[in-house]
């Protein structure tokens, strides 16, 4: 009388009840030998896992840090074989199992695990489920998960990676707000659309130079509507209009797009380009196509995004494939003043620095002409120093002359 349940590796709950599964191991061994150093625990780990676990598979996470250095995380997942743990009084016979000969569009072969208990304690599948879900959710907190595209499919990219603060992104006075509305009030019309047999789709075209904020803005924006996020290059080598449509059809759920360098559609593609490719490259009217495609009741939310506007073509400015155009452009006065407040507020209360820099600022001529990337790198490299970028105005200014 036993019950089993097989997950495979393309069911969400898969990556959870592995993931479960480590943590379930590391909470009975935590306890007085916690403290120990690591790789003895890894050692340990292994040692007590053998008797239950006949295949362990280590699984390395390589987490960047704000600093910008990395933190290497290891774990042990129950690797392919047979095991048996003990979850509540019952024991699960577990069997992950890898078929080599079946393989999955992205050439992947095929895996499931297998939970088996006695059919008596059954109840603990749910309850292991649940544990596993809150989990995957209490990891996920605070962060925005970042899928790049893999031959036809999403995939999710690296961890989840902490939320970027909406405000840390400085836009024109208001222009945030105004984008942030758009997308909430699009959100919120759902049966609207529907009512009316309109594709409930949006989507929003953000040009200007580079380093400006335009991708800066959607990856906040993602973490502000606790959505993810899911980014591709049009110039990318390679990506073919049918992927770009299979692409747009299967977005994951709550998933803002982000298409890069939308210019790359409408350039001359007939010519290899500078570096000799001439391979398969995204078509205008693929572009088309794919933002046309099949709708869905799911919402869909494209930010496109391009340096050059001037090389789009107008039939892409149409409800539902961009409702609405927002230029990003070099910081202007009050961007300046936001984003020196974010960085010196606390070291300049009486604001009296604040105001030397904006006076250097508009006598060097670099108002509303850098861009805002270079200020936050100007502000970076300054970072405890407030005099210090005043000071390297000069700097910024002649580089800015004589790019
Ligand atoms: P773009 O997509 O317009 O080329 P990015 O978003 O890639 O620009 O910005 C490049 C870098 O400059 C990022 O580190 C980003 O944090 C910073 N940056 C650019 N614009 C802004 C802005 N308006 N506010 C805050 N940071 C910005």
């Amino acid at each position: 009388m036993l019950v089993d349940i097989e997950i495979t590796r393309r069911d969400k709950a898969y990556e959870w009840v592995l993931q479960w599964m480590t943590a379930h191991y590391q909470s009975q061994l935590a306890g007085p030998s916690r403290g120990a150093a690591r790789h003895s625990r890894i050692e340990s780990l292994i040692r007590r896992f053998t008797p239950g676990l006949h295949h362990l598979q280590i699984k390395t996470a390589r987490i960047n840090l704000p600093d910008g250095s990395q933190h290497t995380r290891f774990s042990l997942v129950p690797g392919q074989g047979k095991h048996i743990f003990r979850y509540k009084n019952a024991f699960i016979a577990v069997n992950r199992e890898r078929i080599t000969k079946s393989f999955d569009t992205n050439g992947e072969p095929f895996e499931s695990v297998t939970l088996t208990t006695l059919y008596a304690h059954r109840h603990v599948f749910e309850e292991l489920f649940q544990e596993a879900h809150a989990l995957s959710v209490q990891n996920m907190e605070g962060k925005t998960v970042v899928y790049t595209s893999k031959m036809a499919e999403w995939l999710q990219s690296g961890q989840p990676k902490r939320k970027r603060p909406f405000d840390s992104v400085v836009l024109e006075e208001g222009l945030s707000g105004k984008i942030l509305k758009d997308v909430r009030e699009f959100l919120n019309a759902r049966n609207w659309y529907l009512d009316r047999g309109i594709p409930y789709r949006r989507g929003y075209l953000l040009f200007g130079p580079p380093g400006t904020g335009k991708t800066s803005f959607v990856q906040a924006l993602a973490g502000e509507l606790d959505f993810s996020i899911a980014m591709l290059s049009l110039s990318e080598r390679g990506l073919t209009d049918d992927r770009l449509n299979h692409l747009l059809t299967n977005v994951p759920p709550r998933t803002l797009v982000l298409l890069e360098d939308a210019d790359a559609a409408f350039s001359n593609r007939r010519q290899a380009d500078s570096d000799g490719y001439n391979g398969p490259t995204v078509t205008f009217s693929g572009l088309l196509n794919a933002l046309d495609g099949v709708a869905s009741a799911e919402e869909r939310i494209i930010f496109m995004t391009t340096n050059h506007i001037d090389r789009l073509d107008e039939a892409l400015i149409r409800p539902g494939r961009v409702d609405m155009t927002v230029r990003l452009g070099e910081a202007t006065e009050w961007q300046m003043e936001q984003m020196w407040d974010r960085f010196y507020a606390d070291a300049d209360p009486e604001k009296t620095r604040k105001a030397l820099f904006m006076e250097k600022a508009r006598q060097t001529g670099l108002m509303g002409s850098v861009s805002t990337a270079a200020l936050q790198g100007l502000f970076l490299y300054n970072k405890d120093d407030a005099e210090g970028a005043i000071a390297m105005l000069d700097q910024l200014a002649s580089q800015q002359r004589a790019s």
